[in-house]
């Protein structure tokens, strides 16, 4: 019998996790990736001797990755190391002060009681909730495909004993009455698109997966994980082609039979697209008519926050940093708000600062440090700012902020400098109004509501990525191609 074959549109990481996933099934996988290099939000530029990652620096759930070498009988540390980060998240105020996120709970109580004592018992309730819609949400939940009513009826009774109507802050605020402890417990959702305040209480299982399994970082940087994962994939046989923008999919009889690549058309038994979902159905499927319906019905779903996002390596190290600082401005919930509601950008922001050097020097040439700090900003069809001003503009801004509090000489030590705007999420890499982490994570775009990982009305189409079920983030999109290989090697060939 002739092998199956597959074609993956985007080589994100749920691209490679679900190319890994076909490929270790024996079915003969081709990966299309738009740009030079394959990571998609994890691309990596190198720069004077500096490494640059470009999006996820936050690896959890190391479990989730080690799954696709096992497929094979490999193990991931034959491919990558990853190196232990401590503290998890430095979070830091502009009173000065702070508080070490680390996974010891001794640690955590001394912490937590010199703020609040009564909050040292909150967080151990706030915790054991978190673990619980942890088992629920993400170990049974996490990567099965939801493409019926019937399965969000039957996770129901369960998300509502959890109280998943409720946003991330609310049950935060219900267990723990500091402000600040507050803000350290219900961030989190920031991570992957969610707006604490709005996004449901089932994204406080972040917390939970952190102290499970820990942070980690793959030495060499987040790039060394997308290169392993790659290696991996051609070490099984699968076909990654770079440089290889896919125009669309052709559809036939109801099925997705091929796809056009830069004037070839070259015919697959099964597609999946890793791609935007918006570009998905309006760019690669807006000439049949189920691809045009889905779009102008994705098109009126919220989209998650942006991001600027300024590279910048420095001729000195930087000691005094933790590897991943959170830099809370004068305001939370309404600078929240700005970002998610808001008619245009806020003056003040909140950053996230990462010094990878601290874990990994090799990052920098000897004696320098590579970062990156990153502001949530609207996306473009909320204020829709002309970046080519506004970034350099707003970059500067950050920058010298970064210099009065964490970063003395920060200017002088500049070697060089890029920044990564709104526009550029769209341009660059297809993402509808430039957000940075696709449908906004709230639950009536969650679990059956988001797109499905088999497409409704052409059976051999699939979807991967941060677009479809779980969502955002590294374990989400690893997780939703477990979910989406499921339903494509249960196929009929
Ligand atoms: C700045 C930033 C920081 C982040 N930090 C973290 C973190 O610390 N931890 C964490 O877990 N998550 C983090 N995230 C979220 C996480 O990076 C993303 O959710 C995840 O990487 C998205 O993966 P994906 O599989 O959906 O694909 P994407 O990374 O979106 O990749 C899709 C790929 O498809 C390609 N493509 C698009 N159209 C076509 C086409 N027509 N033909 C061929 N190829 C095409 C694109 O070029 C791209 O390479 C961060 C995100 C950003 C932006």
């Amino acid at each position: 019998m002739p092998l199956r074959t597959a074609a993956v549109i985007g080589a994100g990481f749920g691209g490679l996790a679900l190319a890994i996933r076909l490929q270790s099934a024996g079915v003969q996988t081709t990966l299309f990736e738009a740009r030079d290099k394959p990571g998609g939000r994890a691309y990596v530029w190198h720069d004077q001797g500096f490494t640059f990652d470009a999006g996820p620096t936050v690896i959890t759930d190391p479990t989730a990755l080690e799954e696709l070498f096992q497929l094979s009988g490999r193990r991931l540390s034959d491919y990558v190391e990853l190196l232990q980060v401590s503290p998890f998240y430095r979070l830091c105020w502009e009173d000065g002060s702070h508080f070490d996120y680390a996974n010891d709970q001794a640690t955590l109580d001394a912490q937590i009681a010199t703020r609040e004592p009564r909050d040292v018992q909150g967080y151990r309730d706030f915790l054991a909730y978190s673990r619980a819609v942890f088992e629920h949400g993400y170990l049974r939940l996490g990567s099965v495909p939801f493409l019926n009513f019937r399965s969000m009826v039957q996770a129901g009774p369960q998300l509502a004993r959890l109280g998943a109507w409720r946003s991330v802050h609310d049950v935060v605020a219900r267990f723990i009455r500091d402000e600040h402890l507050r803000q350290a417990f219900s961030f989190h959702s920031l991570l992957v698109g969610g707006n604490p305040f709005e996004t449901s209480a089932i994204y406080a299982l972040i917390h939970a997966l952190e102290r499970e399994w820990g942070v980690w970082f793959p030495r060499g940087g987040t790039g060394a994980l997308v290169q392993a994962l790659v290696r991996l994939f051609q070490d099984l046989g699968g076909t990654l082609r770079l440089d290889a923008p896919v125009d669309r999919i052709e559809v036939e009889g109801g099925q997705a039979r091929a796809l056009r690549v830069q004037g070839e058309c070259l015919a697959f038994d099964q597609v999946a697209s890793n791609a935007d979902v918006v570009h998905t159905y309006d760019r690669l499927l807006g000439h049949v008519p189920e691809g045009a319906r889905e779009a102008r019905r994705l098109k009126s779903k919220r989209f998650s926050m942006s991001l600027l996002v300024v590279h910048f390596g420095l001729a000195r190290p930087q000691p005094q940093l933790a590897h991943h600082t959170v830099c809370f401005g004068p305001r939370y919930r309404a600078l929240i708000d700005d970002i998610f509601h808001g008619k245009e950008l806020a003056e003040d922001f909140s950053l996230y600062l990462h010094a990878p050097c601290v874990t990994d020097p090799s990052l920098a040439p000897p004696g320098c440090s590579s970062h990156y700090v990153l502001a949530p900003v609207p996306h473009l069809g909320q204020v829709p700012l002309d970046w080519s001003v506004e970034g350099p503009r707003l970059a500067g801004r950050i920058l010298d902020y970064l210099e009065r509090r964490y970063m003395p000489g920060l200017r002088r030590d500049l070697v060089t400098q890029r920044i990564f705007t709104p526009a550029d999420f769209r341009d660059t890499l297809g993402a509808h109004l430039g957000s940075a982490f696709s449908l906004e994570p709230v639950l009536t775009q969650s679990a059956w509501f988001r797109p499905h990982n088999r497409d409704d009305a052409i059976p051999n189409l699939y979807i991967v990525g941060a677009g479809t079920h779980p969502g955002a983030g590294v374990p989400g999109v690893v997780g939703s191609a477990k979910a989406t290989a499921r339903l494509m090697l249960e196929a009929s060939p």
